[in-house]
């Protein structure tokens, strides 16, 4: 099976740059949400990323518009019943996943392959809410997915090699590396990130050092792009909390046990760079405002 034609429902954080890549790619993509003002929304934020790509020369206008004129934003989610791939990419949250995937089965062609973004829940538990099993695989896309080159591809307990050839095949076509996985909690990239990000938040809550210097230290000290409190605040820290949660749940282990801090900067409704306040402070485009780097060490002492 060749897949062409592609959905994604869920155009939030993944749903929006899973959209911008596969369109890049050549595939006419529809990116659906609940509502037309969520729809329109994802497009502002699907055109902002383009045209900081654009900006910093990494596109030109041409591709940046054809990229766009291959996404179907829509609240339809009739729209998608045609697709050879759906992934859905809605908040980790499993009842609602499950629903979604149920009424994708109801509603899409049989052929149809459902995917699912997850990045710690059970793909064979997920499948069990369809009754096409054999058609459901993990697609865990990282972000941003434009510059991330693998892909973890899950295999569920009945996803078929048919399936799991398929979607290899579509991710290669993406310019990714597939990483073959085996179900279980948190696949690879979350189960040994998380700890990380964790600690990071733990030795903030101490004094150990401030945001920044963490930042830095493990930034520089390892290679990486960014420190762990910057990417916990690109990840959106609602969904770094919940992702913990239930690795905390699943695996029993203290290191997933999520920091206090965490948890008071989302009730707090500073969610990262998506509310413009999480561990440091954005701008409306997302880049970090130097100056108040230190803001939640200061906060949480106080
Ligand atoms: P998000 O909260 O930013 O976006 C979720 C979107 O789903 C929202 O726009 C919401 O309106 C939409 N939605 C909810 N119910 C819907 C419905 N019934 N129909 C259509 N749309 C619906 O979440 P996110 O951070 O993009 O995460 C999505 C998934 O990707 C999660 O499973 C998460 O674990 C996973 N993931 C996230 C990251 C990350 O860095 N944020 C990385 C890899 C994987």
């Amino acid at each position: 099976m060749r897949i062409r034609k592609v959905a994604i429902v869920g155009a939030g954080t993944m749903g929006c740059s899973i959209a911008e890549n596969i369109g890049e790619k050549g595939f006419t993509v529809f990116l659906v949400d609940r509502t037309d003002e969520l729809v329109e929304d994802a497009k502002c934020r699907v055109e902002l990323s383009l045209n900081k790509r654009l900006e910093k020369w990494g596109i030109t206008e041409a591709e940046k518009r054809v990229t766009l004129s291959r996404i179907r934003f829509t609240s339809k989610l009739d729209d998608v019943t045609t697709c050879d791939l759906v992934i859905e990419a809605v908040q980790e949250d499993p009842d609602v996943k499950k629903k979604i995937l149920s009424d994708l089965d109801k509603l899409c062609h049989p052929q149809t392959i459902l995917a699912s973004n997850t990045s710690t829940l059970s793909i064979t538990e997920l499948a069990a809410a369809t009754l096409r099993p054999e058609r459901v695989i993990g697609l865990h896309f990282l972000s941003p997915v434009t510059r991330v080159e693998v892909v973890e591809i899950v295999r569920g307990l009945k996803s078929s090699e048919e399936t799991f050839e398929a979607v290899k095949r579509f991710v290669k076509s993406l310019d990714k590396v597939g990483v073959e996985i085996h179900d279980s909690p948190g696949f690879v990239t979350t189960r040994l990130i998380t700890p990380l990000l964790n600690q990071a938040m733990n030795a903030l809550m101490e004094g150990v050092a401030s945001a920044s210097d963490i930042d830095t230290a493990i930034r520089l000290g390892f290679g990486l792009p960014r420190g762990p409190l910057e990417m916990a605040d690109r990840m959106g820290l609602d969904t770094v909390l919940t992702s913990m949660e239930g690795l905390f749940r699943d695996l029993g282990d203290f290191s997933y046990r999520p920091c206090p801090l965490l948890r008071k900067l989302v009730r707090a409704g500073h969610l990262g760079v998506k509310t413009g306040q999480g561990f440091f402070k954005y701008d409306e485009e997302g880049n970090l405002i130097k100056e108040e780097e230190n803001l939640v060490y200061q906060g949480a002492k106080g």
